[in-house]
């Protein structure tokens, strides 16, 4: 299918609202201001000014308004750096079930793993909600976005407190095969959801080599494994990745404010010194098993903070 993004003034966007006007539909998601739909023709009109042609008649309709119609779906080069499967060219442009995780570093707060499907006629809007590389955003930002991308996409996100966490550490479970099986499992759901409609392919933000990561789901009982793409860098060439980034740390962040309103203190991120006095804090003030419920207890933290508490 062909597409056509053009940009428009203030000015000229009337005049496409008018010329479309019979074929008007109805479109409500976020920042659309109006959509259309001729015999071979959608168009959607954004708030930023942005029209998307799709369709057959792509190219025709929107050079009737831009003398320099843009082509889109170019092939994307990878990223300096990025490692893993040689993608289709125009991979960016395609439907995609991408997932990516968070606070696998951070020794306060749960492990979250997001995966959201954003078909190719999904790709513009999401990109107008706001999704841009998450490396690149701030907190607040993504925050203040996550629930517009909501309504739009379909996702799944899985967040593993840190009593189930411990419990599976401790039983000898690596990061690397606890993240394996969220991914598997938000993948499976969002799967489920959007059945009948299958995604051209699955992007995994990679964390372990493709081999490994099957060995890791060797005893689960559904495996998906068709389609299954991995990349590292991967949300700088789907925004389905991009986007579950967006959302498995906007559920972080949420665990964290939650966290924090349970220990009396604002919970720092990482792993650095600071978490060390923080994880200090509040074992004076709430005893070690209150900080193991709440942290990773693996971490090297959960010493370091020991120590502090009885240097002084
Ligand atoms: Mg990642």
């Amino acid at each position: 299918m062909s597409h056509q993004v053009i940009v428009l003034s203030e000015k000229e966007m009337p005049e496409v609202v008018r010329y479309y006007g019979t074929n008007k539909v109805i479109r409500n998601a976020p920042g659309v201001i109006f959509a259309a739909k001729t015999s071979d023709t959608s168009i959607t009109a954004y708030r930023s000014g942005k029209v998307l042609f799709q369709g057959a008649g792509a190219d025709r309709e929107a050079a009737r308004w831009s003398a320099n119609v843009s082509i889109s779906a170019v092939a994307k080069p990878k990223p300096s750096g990025a490692t893993g499967d040689t993608l289709p060219a125009n991979f960016a442009s395609l439907s995609v079930l991408g997932s990516d995780e968070t606070g696998t570093g951070d020794f306060f707060g749960p492990i979250t793993v997001a995966a959201c499907f954003v078909s190719s006629d999904q790709i513009e809007l999401v990109k107008e909600l706001g999704v841009k590389d998450s490396k690149q955003l701030t907190d607040a930002y993504m925050q203040q976005i996550a629930n517009d991308l909501k309504e739009v996409v379909t996702y799944s996100v899985k967040t593993l407190d840190n009593a189930a966490y411990n419990d599976i550490q401790s039983q000898g479970w690596s990061q690397g095969k606890i993240k394996a099986i969220l991914h598997n499992q938000a993948l499976q759901e969002v799967l489920e959801k959007i059945d009948p409609v299958v995604p051209e392919h699955i992007l995994i933000d990679q964390f372990a080599q493709r081999k490994t990561y099957f060995n890791y789901l060797k005893d689960e009982s559904n495996i998906i494994r068709d389609r299954v793409l991995f990349s590292t860098k991967a949300e700088n060439l789907h925004v389905s990745v991009a986007t579950a980034s967006i959302l498995a740390r906007v559920a972080f962040l949420e665990a964290m404010d939650q966290l924090s309103i349970e220990a009396g203190v604002t919970l720092p991120k990482g792993a650095g010194p600071r978490v060390d006095q923080v994880a200090c804090q509040i074992i004076r003030k709430k005893g070690e098993p209150f900080l193991h419920s709440i942290t990773k207890v693996h971490f090297a933290n959960t010493q370091k903070a020991l120590k502090l508490v009885y240097k002084k």
